[in-house]
């Protein structure tokens, strides 16, 4: 059917007008919508985190850029799929104070308070690496400070046990760990030193403050196969990563990984 000139114009006109109806009517949230969504993020609750998983999965590719790099000294070139994962899941940003946040996910450690710092990702990492844990593993964590590396755990092991020498930090750590959901991460306040015999033996063992030597009762709650690693003071006053392991028999072996700088290891006075 041929639509004639007038007709065609009369069509146009109707559309035309109902458009701008449309527009001046329509209502008002429904148009501020339109325009948010022009803007990318916006109005979608879930796109800080997506930035925030960026960031992590970011400083996790620089982590295993600096493993690489230190391959010699590990004793490895690459960390463990599963380590892998749990960086990338566990949200650092939650575990630094709210004035650092812009900083967490930076490859560095910071201020916790009470003249504690959260440790440097890379050491969270090959630490957490060179336990070798597998699923299901029982690990003893001693120096909760923010519960950032007992959280790193709580992703790969089946129980952790995390000890924390400053109640205020202890307290601070089972609260945020408990919000986040780590139901198997178990925080105490206490001195480390001894360990922890009611839930031994252990899988593996970290402690995130130097002392002079690895000490005996750790060592003693170590499984078969386990491992422990720890910061010890050398004699030239400097501190060296130490990886121990005890073998089937029971023995233990020791090997020096690579220089670092701790918080000391304190004891409770008695
Ligand atoms: N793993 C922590 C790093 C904390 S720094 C994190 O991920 O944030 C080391 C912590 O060890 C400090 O909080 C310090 O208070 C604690 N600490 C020092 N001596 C201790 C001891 N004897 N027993 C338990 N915790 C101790």
């Amino acid at each position: 059917m041929r639509i004639g000139k007038l007709q065609y114009s009369v069509r146009v006109a109707v559309i035309a007008a109902c458009a701008a109806a449309a527009v001046l009517f329509w209502p008002q949230s429904s148009l501020r919508n339109d325009a948010a969504d022009l803007l990318p993020g916006a109005g979608d609750p879930t796109y800080g985190l997506d930035a925030l998983a960026e960031q992590r999965a970011e400083l996790v590719r620089s982590i295993e850029r600096h493993v690489f790099a230190t391959r010699d000294r590990l004793g490895r070139a690459q960390l463990a799929p599963r380590v892998v994962a749990a960086l990338e899941k566990t949200p650092r940003h939650e575990f630094v104070p709210e004035s650092l946040r812009s900083l967490a996910y930076a490859d560095r450690p910071l201020p916790i308070g009470h003249a504690q710092t959260i440790s440097q990702p890379y050491i969270v990492a090959i630490m957490t690496d060179l336990l070798d844990l597998k699923p299901g593993c029982t690990v003893l964590d001693i120096g909760t400070g923010s519960g950032y590396q007992a959280a790193v755990l709580g992703e790969l092991c089946a129980h952790v046990y995390s000890i924390e020498i400053v109640e205020a930090l202890g307290l601070t750590a089972r609260e945020r760990l408990a919000r986040l959901g780590y139901d198997n991460v178990e925080v105490r306040i206490g001195d480390g030193f001894a360990g922890w015999p009611e839930h031994a033996p252990f899988d593996g063992i970290i402690v995130a403050a130097v002392a002079d030597e690895l000490p005996a009762p750790l060592l003693e709650q170590l499984t078969r196969g386990g491992r422990m690693i720890m910061p010890i003071r050398t004699s030239a006053g400097q501190q060296e990563l130490v990886l121990a392991e005890r073998n089937s028999a029971g023995a233990i072996s020791t090997r020096k990984v690579l220089p670092v700088r701790f918080v000391p290891l304190t004891r409770h006075p008695d």
